[in-house]
């Protein structure tokens, strides 16, 4: 039985609930009428309910389907204006005890390099990193309680923000790592970590449980309900999403949407961000043997519904799409991406060689930070390194009712041209800069508050004078 405040997650996820989404959605696939009551909704910015959502992904309607990436593209500039903030992975560790079909990490895997990076290669790692220019990082471990257990992720945590070369710093951790307790939750939120973000790969229970066929990652519930237990440790930013490629996209869909709800609905706060992953190629897997691959334009449309579905939640895309893509999904709804990433666990120092190779997958956008942070301002986006809100604690419900009220636009948009100008004057090659202070200077009209503005613009000349770190 459906129960949207369960705490069991075959009824927060409950399956029949998804396949009557699916049979409403297909029947109402060309009903004109209900889909524009539905857009009339999306268009109030509150966001819809999967059901609701779910039609829209159906709809086959060619000019319905364009208003609503029209509506995407329109929330997405209401939401988060033309900034898009910037980060990197960081692998330490791909020990895995768990036998996932689609990752190259699983344990009977032996060909393939093992590593775990120590805390002296983690020093080298970050400050490669923080010599890039990156100041939010997303922390990447496999499940192993003997090589990476609770506290090596911790003593990892509290080595990266010790870390201050030059003017570098990393100002926040995100953390991605397998299904844990509420203790140990606790403890990843007392270490100061950004979101706990964890991949449910997917929905559909049977299809998890033959993907995920050995190791403690099997446990369907423990896996879906970690999301709950990270709450109810204080961790209140989480980030969701789904390996897309593994079962029927519209499935996962829906089931995304219900696990948002089901955040909002018992702890009065939705996911922080979704990622959008696409299976793809890597050392022994071959994305080609999962029948639920989707293309471009289906992909397009998965993210302009999301960001009409939950217009306040952050939506991620990692360098495993190309810039064509990468640019596309910008206009749809995207607001983080990650720049010149490495997938293998240490490489941002020194290139691995190759008879080790331990990437998780292969990357298909190569370029460096300055050439990501050049071609996003190229296209009229502001990169932006802030990492104001969880510093001055706006995490969880405090940054969604701030978010909601539109107050956060005080905020980011001052932010990140004070972050972008920092990168600007230690990182950026000439031409990046040209580009960047022309950048800057159009966008600070656009704040809107007149006392913020003078504010800024006193602090991006401390920033030209040596100062750093300055926020809203
Ligand atoms: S997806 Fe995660 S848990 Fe599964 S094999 Fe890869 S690293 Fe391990
Ligand atoms: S002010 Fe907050 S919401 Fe805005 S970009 Fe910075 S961290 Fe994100």
């Amino acid at each position: 039985m459906y129960n949207i405040k369960s705490q069991n997650a075959t009824e927060f996820i409950d399956h029949s609930e998804i396949l009557e989404t699916l049979k409403y959605a297909d029947e109402n696939a060309s009903n004109a009428e209900l889909i524009d009551a539905i857009l009339e909704k999306a268009e109030l910015r509150k966001g819809l309910s999967h059901r609701e959502a779910s039609v829209l992904l159906a709809c086959t309607l060619p000019d319905r389907v364009e208003r609503m990436y029209r509506l995407a593209e329109q929330i997405k500039k209401d939401f988060y204006g033309s900034r898009i903030v910037m980060f990197a992975p960081l692998y330490l560790s791909n020990y895995c005890v768990n036998g996932c079909v689609y990752c190259p990490y699983h344990h009977q895997n032996k060909h393939i390099a093992r590593k775990k990076l120590s805390q002296e290669d983690i020093v080298r790692e970050v400050t490669a990193l923080q010599d890039m220019g990156h100041k939010r990082l997303a922390l990447e471990a496999g499940e192993d309680p003997v090589n990476n257990p609770i506290e090596y992720i911790l003593d990892c945590v509290k080595t990266i923000y010790s870390i201050k070369h030059k003017n570098g710093a990393i100002r926040r951790v995100n953390v991605n790592i397998a299904a844990t307790t509420v203790e140990n939750y606790k403890k990843l939120h007392d270490a100061g970590i950004g979101t706990y973000i964890l991949f449910q790969e997917t929905y559909h229970k049977e299809s998890y449980e033959k993907l995920h066929p050995t190791g403690p990652k099997h446990n369907y519930r423990y896996h879906t309900e970690a999301m709950d237990r990270a709450m109810q440790g204080g961790i209140d930013d989480v980030g969701l999403g789904v390996l897309f490629g593994l079962e029927l996209y519209r499935y996962e869909f829906a089931g995304l949407l219900m696990h948002a709800e089901h955040l909002e609905a018992t702890y009065g706060v939705g996911p922080h961000t979704i990622s959008v992953p696409r299976i793809k190629k890597a050392d022994d897997i071959d994305p080609a043997v999962f029948d639920n691959g989707i293309d471009d334009d289906t992909f397009a449309k998965i993210v302009a519904c999301i960001r009409i579905a939950v217009p306040y939640t952050g939506m991620i895309i990692s360098t495993r799409e190309s810039k064509k893509v990468r640019e596309r999904l910008l206009h749809l709804g995207i607001s983080q991406i990650s720049g010149a990433s490495k997938t293998s666990v240490g490489g941002y120092a020194e290139p691995e060689p190759d008879d080790e190779k331990s990437e998780q997958f292969d990357v298909s956008d190569n370029r460096t930070l300055d050439e990501v942070v050049r071609w996003l301002m190229e296209l009229g986006y502001i990169p932006s390194f802030c990492t104001a809100c969880y510093r001055e604690g706006r995490t969880g419900d405090r940054f969604m009712s701030l978010c909601k009220s539109g107050q956060i636009q005080n905020c980011c948009q001052p932010n990140a041209l004070m972050t972008l100008k920092e990168y600007l004057m230690d990182y950026a090659s000439p031409e990046t800069r040209r580009i960047g202070e022309k950048l800057i200077e159009k966008e600070m009209a656009l704040v809107a508050s007149d006392k913020v503005r003078a504010i800024a613009a006193e602090r991006l000349v401390k920033i030209e004078n040596g100062d750093r770190d300055f926020r809203f």
